[in-house]
């Protein structure tokens, strides 16, 4: 990031308490985060990871125990909610069923003050921008989750909003809604140009709407970057357990260059692997391979050899179990891509083949 213009969110070393003495929760422990204008951002982690309350810190529900939130350069501790550029889809929409859906999307510009005409103008535009002008006379109570949610989200965008906060937005919608929101949302963005902030914990979800994602666990931030990033190249266990599936072997450091080092693995075999950003320890270390980095071939062809234990066929692709002759247990997954009979069976001797690059020394 090489200008200040670029950041709109500065969230600097920012911690939040509760409570005090045997009763005291740290929601967020001293969490940096720089969000850039523009960006679809995630935060991404399991339940009570503390997604929400940087949301609400970054809203004005709530107050940070330390640190500084900055708003295109600009310290926003001062300013109460509604004084901030920033707005919030909820999970739970918070719509008012009484109401059409004009008149919910008019509601906050009303409050604002805003002339009659230019709100009039503004709910066409926002009704325009979610698909919903044919909609625009019906109440809420009589419209589907799916159709709400495109209000809450016109609602919201309505004042203009630097930033826009959705805090686990499309939770309540069956699969296939959520797949179609999901797109509507992209496309929201991208026509409105605000920066979003995306609260979920859901990994896929994560993966094909963000820009940039930050991976949270126990109220710190584990790791920051593109979908791609945090995937091919998870920094710690924690990031590669919760996101996608992975294999960890375990071993010692027998040399080093600069981007990679010589593994010698329990399993018995030495693999070249890449160091992590900012270097890996010497001594034992942990490696992590996807399952689709690797392949099944006859015993000998492969790194490693082991007994086939299970095979799981899943439609688009096959999980093969492969306990190794170490003892440990490995996945390959191998797309589907052949019709007819089984190359492997259960029981069989097998070799783990590995790709090109598919090894990954984890941070200590
Ligand atoms: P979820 O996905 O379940 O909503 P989350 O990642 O959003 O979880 P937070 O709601 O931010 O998590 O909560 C983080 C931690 O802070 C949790 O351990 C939670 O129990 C705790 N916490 C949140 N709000 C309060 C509060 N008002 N008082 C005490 N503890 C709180």
């Amino acid at each position: 990031m090489s200008t200040k213009e670029s950041v709109a969110i500065d969230i600097r070393d920012v911690s939040r308490i509760y409570g005090y003495g045997e009763y005291q929760v740290t929601a967020l422990g001293g969490v940096f985060l720089q969000i850039r204008e523009n960006e679809f951002f995630t935060l991404l982690g399991p339940s009570g990871c503390g997604k929400t309350t940087l949301l609400r810190l970054i809203a004005g529900f709530d107050f940070p125990t330390n640190g500084e939130i900055l708003l295109h350069g600009e310290d926003i501790a001062p300013l109460p909610p509604f004084k901030r550029p920033v707005n919030t889809v909820f999970q739970s929409y918070a719509l008012f069923p009484h109401m059409t859906v004009a008149e919910n999307i008019a509601f906050g510009l009303q409050m604002l003050g805003r002339p009659k005409e230019e709100t009039k103008a503004r709910v066409d535009e926002m009704l325009e921008l979610v698909h919903m002008t044919q909609m625009r006379d019906r109440q809420v109570s009589q419209i589907s989750g799916g159709q709400q949610q495109r209000v809450a989200l016109a609602r919201a965008l309505a004042p203009k909003p630097k930033v826009l906060l959705l805090d686990e937005p499309l939770s309540a919608l069956d699969y296939k809604l959520r797949k179609e929101m999901q797109i509507e949302l992209k496309r929201v963005q991208a026509e409105t140009g605000i920066t979003f902030i995306f609260v979920t914990h859901d990994q896929e979800e994560a993966l094909t709407m963000s820009d940039r994602i930050a991976v949270m666990s126990n109220g710190e931030v584990r790791q920051v970057g593109t979908a791609r990033e945090i995937y091919d190249r998870p920094a710690d266990r924690f990031v590669a357990d919760f996101i996608g599936e992975s294999n960890f072997l375990e071993g010692s450091i027998k040399a080093r260059n600069t981007t990679t080092a010589t593994v010698g693995l329990a399993a018995g075999a030495e693999i070249e692997a890449t160091l992590p950003e900012g270097g890996a320890p010497d001594g034992k270390v942990t490696v992590v391979i996807r399952p689709e980095h690797a392949s099944l071939g006859k015993p000998g062809t492969g790194r490693f050899d082991g007994v086939l234990e299970e095979a799981i066929y899943f439609g688009t692709d096959t999980h093969f179990h492969v306990r190794l002759d170490s003892g440990e247990a490995f996945i390959v997954r191998e797309q589907n891509v052949r019709s007819g009979g089984e190359e492997h069976q259960k029981g069989d001797r097998v070799a783990v083949q590995l790709g090109r690059d598919a090894a990954q020394i984890l941070r200590a």
